[in-house]
């Protein structure tokens, strides 16, 4: 098994999740396997440039199947009586630096992305 944190390339992978690039250009670009990349890192959230459109309900549209997507909330989880099913993913209390905004619930998708933060 391979730890990529001991690879000399290491450095540059990191600079480039944070510039966020796409998983698939990074393993395309290093030649690296997907799994290896993401036991590295604990996962590698995909970032789109362009902010969703947000239906009425709270949800969007997956930018790679088009299924419908949700948000991922964060923190303790209120029940609110007047929304008892809300369309949304809970994900718990920790937060990381690197959290999906939304999930796509495409059972052949399962796209998690965030969007890019402005300056
Ligand atoms: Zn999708």
């Amino acid at each position: 098994m391979t730890d990529l944190r001991m690879h000399h390339e290491w450095p540059l992978l990191v600079q480039m999740k944070e510039a966020g690039f796409p998983l698939e250009q990074v393993v395309a670009f290093f030649g690296f396997r997907e799994e290896d990349i993401r036991k590295a890192f604990g996962g590698w959230v995909a970032v789109e440039s362009t902010r969703p459109k947000v239906a009425q309900d709270g949800t969007t549209a997956c930018p790679r199947c088009s299924h419908e997507a949700w948000p991922v909330q964060f923190g303790m989880w209120a029940h609110d009586p007047d929304n008892p099913d809300p369309k949304a993913f809970m994900a718990g209390c920790v937060v990381g630096g690197d959290d999906p905004e939304w999930r796509c619930t495409g059972e052949d998708c399962g796209y998690e992305w965030r969007v890019l933060r402005s300056g």
